[in-house]
C-alpha cells in the first residue's frame, strides 16, 4: 500500500478529472483513510465539486475514494439505509456492475508485476467478461461507461438506467423503488452473463452502495482507477496497456524535463559550481605565490 505522503502527493499533482458524465455535486462522497476509517465528506460541505474533492484528498490521503450510485437532493443526509428517503433520491441514479475475474473461479498461475500487485491475466480475463456484460447491457441502455478498478477488475456504469422501465414509482419509499428496479434488471442480466456471484448480485441491487470515483487512486495497489470510456474503447486496449496507463508515475515522481533543458542548465550550473569551489583556493594560492 502507498504511504499517506505519496497519496497526498498524487492528489497534489493530478487534476482528478471526473468525466462530466457524472454529476459529482449530487453524489454522496466518502473516503477510506489509511487507518481504515470512513469519512463522509458531505458532512463538511453538502455539495462537492472535483476541485474540492481533490483538496480533501490532499488533506486526508485516502486509500479509496467512493461516491454513491444514486444522485441525492441532500447528499449530506445519506447514512443508514432506513434513513435513505430522508436524503431524497434524485432522478434514476446509475446502475453499476462490478466485474472481477475471480467470479468464474478459473484457475491459473497469477503473473504479478514486481511493483504493482496486479495480475495481467486476471485483468485480461476481466476485460473479456466486461465486454460480454456490456454487450448484454447495451440491449437495454446505451450510455454505458467503463472504469478500471485499479486492481483486477472493472466497473460498468449504466448512466441512462431508468427505474420506470422495471417498476412502478412508489413516492412513499423511493429507495425501495430503486432497489426493486435494480433487482429485476439484475435478474435478467444475470441469466445472460457470467459476471455475478451472490455477493456481486447483491452489490448491483443495493441502491445505497458506493463505487470508486473515476480517476481517483486505489492506494492499495498504487494504480489509478482510470476512466476507460465505452465498450469500444475497452476493446481497443490490452490488459498491459491499461495497467501501464494507470501507473501514477508522473504524479508521484514528477514530469521528466525536456532533454535539451536538462543538458544546458545542468552542465552550466554544475560547471560553475565546480569552478567556484575547485578553482578559488588554487587561484588564491597562485596569486599569493606570484
Ligand atoms: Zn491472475
Amino acid at each position: 500500500m502507498l504511504d499517506s505522503l505519496k497519496i497526498s502527493f498524487y492528489y497534489i499533482n493530478s487534476s482528478l478529472d471526473v468525466p462530466s458524465s457524472w454529476n459529482l455535486s449530487r453524489k454522496h462522497v466518502r473516503v477510506q483513510t489509511t487507518d481504515g476509517r470512513f469519512v463522509k465528506l458531505n458532512k463538511f460541505r453538502n455539495r462537492l465539486n472535483a476541485k474540492e474533492l481533490k483538496d480533501y484528498c490532499v488533506k486526508l490521503s485516502p486509500v479509496h475514494v467512493y461516491m454513491s450510485v444514486l444522485n441525492w437532493l441532500f447528499p449530506e443526509r445519506v447514512g443508514k439505509k432506513y434513513k435513505g428517503n430522508y436524503a431524497v433520491p434524485f432522478g434514476n441514479g446509475e446502475y453499476v456492475v462490478d466485474i472481477d475475474s475471480y467470479v468464474t473461479h478459473r484457475w491459473h498461475n497469477h503473473r504479478y508485476s514486481k511493483i504493482w500487485k496486479v495480475c495481467k491475466d486476471c485483468v485480461e480475463f476481466s476485460k473479456q467478461l466486461t465486454i460480454h456484460a456490456c454487450l448484454q447491457l447495451e440491449w437495454y441502455y446505451s450510455d454505458v461507461h467503463i472504469v478500471f478498478s485499479g486492481k483486477n477488475g472493472f466497473h460498468i456504469h449504466v448512466l441512462d438506467f431508468d427505474i420506470k422501465d422495471w417498476t412502478k414509482f412508489n413516492y412513499g419509499d423511493l429507495v425501495k423503488t430503486h432497489e426493486v428496479a435494480r433487482f429485476k434488471f439484475s435478474k435478467i442480466i444475470s441469466l445472460q452473463t457470467y459476471c455475478y456471484d451472490r455477493a456481486h448480485f447483491i452489490l448491483s441491487v443495493d441502491p445505497m452502495r458506493v463505487i470508486t470515483v473515476p480517476n481517483s487512486l486505489n492506494a492499495e495497489t498504487g494504480l489509478v482507477c482510470t476512466y476507460i470510456g465505452d465498450r469500444k474503447d475497452l476493446e481497443l486496449q490490452t490488459a498491459e496497456n491499461i495497467i501501464v496507463k494507470s501507473q501514477p508515475t508522473k504524479e508521484l515522481y514528477g514530469y521528466p524535463e525536456p532533454f535539451e533543458a536538462v543538458k544546458h542548465t545542468h552542465k552550466k550550473g554544475w560547471g560553475n559550481i565546480a569552478r567556484v569551489t575547485a578553482m578559488t583556493p588554487q587561484l588564491r594560492s597562485f596569486r599569493s605565490e606570484k
